[in-house]
């Protein structure tokens, strides 16, 4: 069955993909959205939404205080020698991406957008000067232009290198910490380092935290290649972890998943028609807290170049000139942060350093749309 032609086609209704097609719709475009999932669901993710996040969510709407996100005052880096603690240097909040997404793809149907649920693309290819989109039940969808937005996964023919830091594995689960732990993470976010790996956790809404870990290959081999393995090597770790999940309850049956992450992965190029946004575009170690904004800013960028009149090639260009840079700093960071968490003390040595690293992390400010 063929759908009549879009002004754009967005493949992946997360941030990136949106982003994009709330703001194609705004403008008056025919966008229609094509996203897999049938209804509401958990994502790999740490879910602390950073100063630009936030900036680009108001743009869209959301409410984030009407949503019961949490918001976060510090940052706490755990170290085997000791915790540096700073106030983070812009408003932070956290909301799980099972509320976050579903609030944006609602705002994307209030805008106009065609939201396709439960439509799983299988094929993209590019002929007769269009691009044609087939999803699992033989439907097929066709514009000039087509939005990349899937995140973690490649369409078939499309797939992206392996990045420049590989090989990590990541892990998220929620539980509810005993009231004393609760209270002691307090608002804070706490990057904890063991050997192998580093953790991330803080608190989320209805009382609950999300624990996301990224552990390497030879960590995850070590800990018996499963996740009842990973739990006694991080007690064996990181005595300051195990501390806070200390008669803590699990709320997931299992942990969320994700390997063959491209950490570093900058799109260098594109075709004609063809615009990579969200972690298609770029992806940034996860330390860094600024995933969730590059997708929400990516979707913004590409919607504005294409309202311009502009091809995907100078868009990806641009992004590139914006991020290209802050993303290999982060990505060496977290390269030497997996490779010797010991190197992190020098963050115990000079005052204002996490900050620093903060600003040279993130996506500018010059950069955001406003
Ligand atoms: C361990 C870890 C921790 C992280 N922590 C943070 C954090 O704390 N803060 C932060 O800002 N960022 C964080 N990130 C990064 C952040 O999660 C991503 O950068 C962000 O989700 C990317 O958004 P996106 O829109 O590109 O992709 P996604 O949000 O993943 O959305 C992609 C969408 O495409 C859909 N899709 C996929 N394939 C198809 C298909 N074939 N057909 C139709 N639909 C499809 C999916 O169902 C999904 O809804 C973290 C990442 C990891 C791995």
């Amino acid at each position: 069955m063929s759908y009549p032609d879009a002004d754009a086609l967005v493949v992946g209704g997360g941030l990136a993909g949106c982003t994009v097609a709330t703001e194609l719709a705004r403008a008056g475009r025919r966008a229609v959205l094509l996203e897999r999932s049938k209804a509401a669901h958990h994502k790999v993710c740490g879910e602390f939404l950073s100063g630009e996040a936030i900036h680009y969510l108001s743009r869209l709407n959301v409410d984030l205080a009407a949503l019961g996100a949490v918001a976060l005052r510090s940052v706490r880096l755990v170290l085997r020698s000791g915790v540096v603690e700073e106030k983070l240097p812009f408003a932070a909040y956290s909301l799980t991406r099972s509320l976050l997404d579903e609030e944006l793809l609602r705002g994307a149907a209030v805008a106009g957008v065609d939201v396709q649920r439960n439509t799983n693309v299988e094929t993209l290819k590019a002929e007769n000067a269009a691009w044609w989109v087939s999803d699992r039940d033989d439907r097929t969808f066709r514009s000039k232009d087509v939005f990349l937005a899937t995140g973690k996964y490649d369409l078939r023919g499309f797939p992206r290198p392996a990045g420049t830091h590989r090989g990590l594995v990541a892990f998220k689960m929620y539980y509810r910490l005993t009231p004393q732990q609760h209270a002691e993470l307090g608002d804070a976010i706490e990057l904890i380092l063991f050997p192998g790996g580093y953790a991330g956790l803080q608190p989320v809404e209805g009382g609950r935290v999300n624990l996301c870990l990224l552990v390497t290959g030879g960590c995850l081999k070590a800990a018996g290649s499963k996740w009842a393995g990973v739990l006694p090597y991080l007690e064996r770790n990181s005595s300051y972890l195990t501390k806070r999940l200390n008669g803590a309850t699990p709320l997931l049956e299992s942990p969320l998943t994700a390997s063959r992450i491209p950490y570093g992965h900058m799109q260098a190029s594109s075709s004609e028609g063809l615009w990579h946004v969200g972690d298609q575009a770029a992806v940034i170690p996860s330390f860094c807290g600024d995933g969730m904004a590059i997708a929400l800013h990516s979707g913004a960028m590409a919607a504005h170049h294409f309202l311009k009149g502009d091809g995907a090639a100078v868009y990806q260009a641009r992004l590139r000139s914006q991020l290209g840079r802050r993303l290999a700093i982060a990505t060496r960071l977290s390269q030497v942060m997996v490779a010797w968490p010991g190197a992190a003390q020098v963050v115990k040595m000079a005052p204002g350093l996490l900050s620093f690293i903060a600003s040279m992390t993130r996506i500018p400010d010059t950069a955001l749309l406003r």
